[in-house]
């Protein structure tokens, strides 16, 4: 037996945003809170964004690029002395998981970590959650259309917030606002979506629908990606990216995989990585590392996933993965980005203990995870 529902209100393709004053009178905003970053604040997509709505808002702009648990506070506290009635969240993934906590801690009593799935905090998030738009100005998280938010709490740990009150009531997908993100930023949050794509698909949970919408979100990013880096103002590149992306996190309900349990303790330990930079380097080591497990070889998932690459259907996923990272751009191995030996164990600690880790589809053991690391190191 499955449980599966999909999942929210999208508004896609260039001129969605022009929907924005509508969905927020359907969803009762009269004065809600903007989350996003700094970055996004000098840039003049806060206004390309603002000039649609006539209500009157607050704004967050303080998001770190890992956004955690201070962060959060600070712009709950805003939402409860301005006394808001739900969050606008403009940005990449950053900007959008801080917007879905504080939709969590502005309406609920105690700490973040109360919250947090590992704790079984699953149970603690309530409808009263605050309505949520999500306005993505990247391709690559989908944070847009899933449940969960990633948030480093003052402890230190990067957790997940995940419950079906966090997903935004609205998801306003328009690429327009992709078309000035810089060649490396699109590269690296576009390998983010082809992980996602990939490691929910290679995870052996059963959910047909997903495993079909994460081929065809594959398909979309393996095919555009490139382009995309190499022709910023590409528009059909853009869509399909922004298109792959959503439907990447709509599919890894499912769950993910020991490249996203290893990228999130290492984004943990050092916040300044990039997340999809991460992925892009762990993933050939996981796909090796997944390849002969009977779940893999059964469903001939493999195979599937090099013919929505475009692959023979025994070509190398991991070496045409390598490949495509280097024509890139981004680096081959962690060593490039300093990550040293002698935090292996760290890692390792935080893999084991990561959501992500459970749903692989073959076990990683802590030798599994050495030889993971070693071979992205
Ligand atoms: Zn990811």
């Amino acid at each position: 037996m499955a449980t599966i529902h999909y999942i929210t209100q999208v508004q896609i393709g260039f001129g969605s945003l022009d929907t924005l004053n509508e969905g927020c009178r359907q969803l009762g905003l009269k004065h809600p809170l903007i989350t996003t970053d700094p970055g996004i604040a000098r840039t003049d997509i806060l206004a390309q964004v603002t000039r649609h709505l006539d209500i009157p808002y607050e704004i967050f702009d303080q998001t770190p690029p890992n956004p955690n648990e201070r962060a959060v506070r600070a712009a709950a506290k805003i939402y409860r002395d301005q006394q808001c009635d739900g969050v606008i969240a403009i940005g990449g993934g950053s900007s959008i998981d801080l917007g879905k906590a504080v939709t969590v801690c502005a309406t609920h009593e105690g700490p973040l970590k109360h919250f947090a799935f590992i704790e079984g905090g699953a149970t603690h998030i309530t409808a009263a959650a605050a309505p949520l738009i999500a306005i993505p100005t990247t391709a690559g998280t989908g944070s847009e259309v899933g449940r969960g938010a990633l948030i480093i709490l003052d402890d230190g740990r990067k957790v997940a917030l995940i419950s079906p009150h966090v997903v935004p009531k609205l998801a306003i997908c328009d690429p327009t606002l992709t078309l000035g993100l810089p060649k490396m930023l699109t590269a690296a949050t576009g390998m983010d979506a082809v992980t996602h794509c990939m490691e929910t698909f290679m995870s052996a949970a059963y959910n047909p629908p997903a495993d079909g919408i994460a081929l065809d979100g594959l398909q979309k990013a393996w095919a555009n990606i490139e382009l995309a880096t190499q022709e910023p103002a590409n528009r059909e590149a853009r869509l399909n990216m922004m298109c792959a992306s959503m439907e990447g996190a709509m599919a890894f309900q499912k769950g993910l995989g020991c490249v996203h349990s290893l990228s999130h303790s290492l984004g943990g330990i050092n916040p300044k990585l990039h997340h999809g930079t991460l992925n892009a380097i762990f993933l050939p080591a996981v796909i090796r590392f997944n390849a002969p497990c009977e779940s893999m070889v059964g469903e001939k998932k493999l195979q599937r996933m090099a013919r929505a690459m475009g692959l023979p259907a025994h070509g190398d996923i991991a070496r045409a993965v390598e490949e495509i990272n280097d024509r890139l751009g981004l680096p081959a191995k962690l060593s490039q980005l300093g990550v040293e030996r002698s935090s292996f164990e760290h890692i390792i600690e935080g893999a084991f203990a990561d959501h992500s880790h459970k749903t692989n589809p073959r076990e990683a053991t802590r030798d599994d995870y050495i030889r993971m690391l070693e071979e992205s190191l």
